[in-house]
């Protein structure tokens, strides 16, 4: 249901001073967007707060400052004509109603001031473009010139003005419509899908950094799946992520087929949203077969094969990253080692299980264990419930194994019970390849349950191990 006690949205004593500040400049000015809409459709209170105002946004941020209690910073942005000032957690932003053309090159408009309802125009979808009233003759009036409202209550992305338009003005709009579907589990006017489509190619002039925020908040939403089969439908996917586009599609020889990676790997991302708000997990969900692409062969004898799929695509996170200038630090390395490892509890979890195997496992993934075990759980797409629960169990068992050998072994951060310097102060060495091959000897016998992760049993270990190198320890 769509609220409709508007004076509700505006009970902070904020939207007060705003109203008086500009009746004292002599200017109109309203609540317009984000704000306003998330308020109708009661999804909590938005922390940035847009204000149109009917005349200068920059004088009114000013007025309004010098009347809030407390220090409050104005930061102006001339260029833009805006102004914006942090209260708290709270973030106002303050611009001039303004009438805007576009250039095709680019996604700068030509800006002239203008009416509320120019401003209204130029805004992307009728739901957005909701403005309520801070003067005092008319407090609170809500001013729906294309019937935002009723797209409110019909769940509806319109535009306000042609979609064409719309879209080729400003391509982002694209991407900005599909992440609004997705957020709010809205659909998309026909013809505005059909303008999507029509103009997907202009998506090239928006920056990599504005399409991958778009990209974050569809992942962050409840069903990203939505938002990924729009961007697939609407043929804006090929200039994001053709990788995943690649996945679709299931091939047949010889009667034998695979299954079509794509959508399993949408609903895999589905999946992995009931159980984690990591959004770096979730990317690691939309990634994680990426390699199988390039890596499928068909045998005669053993069918379909993806070898390998797992380091290729590890290799290609950090190409795609890289491609979308997404930050190549420790998130990046997070989503690769994910992918890289996202076969292994599976294999574990067919077999019997031995402790060492499960050793190794957390070795390999340390601290971010619990995570790969929640990416293979997602993994489970298969829609016959025998297999489904069995593969289920399987993972159980694999976690609480994981919980065994950890109390016992104390692998998950692993440190050499043994420090390289011990090594070398025991046998008198200097630094040399006998010290790696000793540490590396301790680590692998501790792995292999040959003896347990501690340092009397480990420092036995170095003297024998030494002495096969044919090594004299310093006190012997
Ligand atoms: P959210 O903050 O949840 O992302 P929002 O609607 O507040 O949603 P913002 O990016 O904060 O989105 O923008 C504030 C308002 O500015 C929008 O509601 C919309 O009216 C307008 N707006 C933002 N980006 C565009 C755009 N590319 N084209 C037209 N209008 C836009
Ligand atoms: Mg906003």
């Amino acid at each position: 249901m769509v609220k409709t006690n508007y004076k509700e949205a505006l009970k902070n004593s904020v939207f007060k001073i705003i109203s008086a500040s500009a009746q004292e400049l002599g200017i109109d000015c309203y609540v317009i967007g984000g704000f306003v809409r998330d308020f109708l459709l009661n999804r909590g209170r938005a922390k940035d707060i847009d204000i149109v105002a009917v005349g200068s946004g920059i004088a009114l941020a000013k007025k309004v400052a010098s009347k809030l209690e407390g220090s409050s910073q104005v930061s102006v942005f001339k260029n833009f004509g805006t102004a914006m000032i942090k209260k708290g957690a709270l973030e106002l932003e303050f611009v001039g109603a303004r009438k805007e053309s576009y250039d095709r090159g680019s996604r700068k408009p030509v800006v002239e001031d203008g009416s509320l309802e120019d401003d209204q125009k130029r805004r992307d979808f009728t739901i957005n473009a909701l403005a309520l009233s801070l003067n005092e003759q008319d407090f609170a009036t809500l001013l729906d010139p294309f019937d935002g409202l009723g797209d409110l209550e019909r769940r509806l992305i319109r535009t306000p003005l042609e979609p064409g338009i719309t879209y080729s003005d400003d391509p982002l709009r694209m991407m900005r419509a599909i992440r609004f579907a997705t957020q709010l589990h809205f659909e998309i006017q026909l013809p505005s899908l059909e303008a999507i489509h029509t103009h997907r190619e202009r998506i090239t002039i928006v920056s990599k950094e504005r399409i991958v925020e778009e990209l974050h908040k569809i992942l962050a939403s409840q069903k990203p799946s939505i938002g990924f089969t729009l961007l697939h439908k609407t043929g804006l996917l090929p200039y994001i992520m053709p990788e995943l586009v690649a996945l679709e599609g299931i091939e047949e020889v010889e009667g034998q087929k695979h299954k079509d990676n794509f959508w399993h790997t949408l609903e895999v991302v589905d999946n992995i949203c009931e159980t984690t708000d990591n959004l770096w997990l979730r990317w690691a969900a939309l990634l994680h077969d990426i390699g199988k692409a390039p890596t499928k062969r068909f045998h005669k004898r053993n069918g379909w094969t993806f070898h390998g799929h797992e380091f290729v695509g590890s290799k290609m996170v950090y190409k795609l990253f890289k491609r979308l200038r997404m930050p190549l630090n420790d998130k990046m390395k997070f989503v690769q080692k994910m992918v890289l490892m996202s076969s292994r509890p599976i294999v574990l979890s067919e077999d019997f299980v031995t402790d060492s195997a499960v050793r190794r496992l957390v070795f390999d993934a340390g601290v971010y264990v619990d995570d790969l075990m929640t990416l293979c759980e997602a993994d489970i797409t298969t829609k016959n419930p025998r297999k489904q629960k069995k593969y289920k169990n399987n993972f159980k068992e694999v976690r609480k194994k994981i919980i065994e050998v950890e109390e016992r072994d104390h692998i998950r951060n692993f440190q050499p019970p043994i420090s390289g310097e011990e090594i070398m102060t025991t046998f008198r060495l200097k630094p040399s390849r006998e010290i790696g091959v000793i540490k590396e000897a301790i680590k692998e016998a501790i792995l292999e349950g040959e003896i347990p992760n501690e340092y009397d049993a480990a420092k036995k270990y170095m003297l024998k191990k030494g002495r096969e190198l044919g090594l004299s320890a310093s006190s012997e």
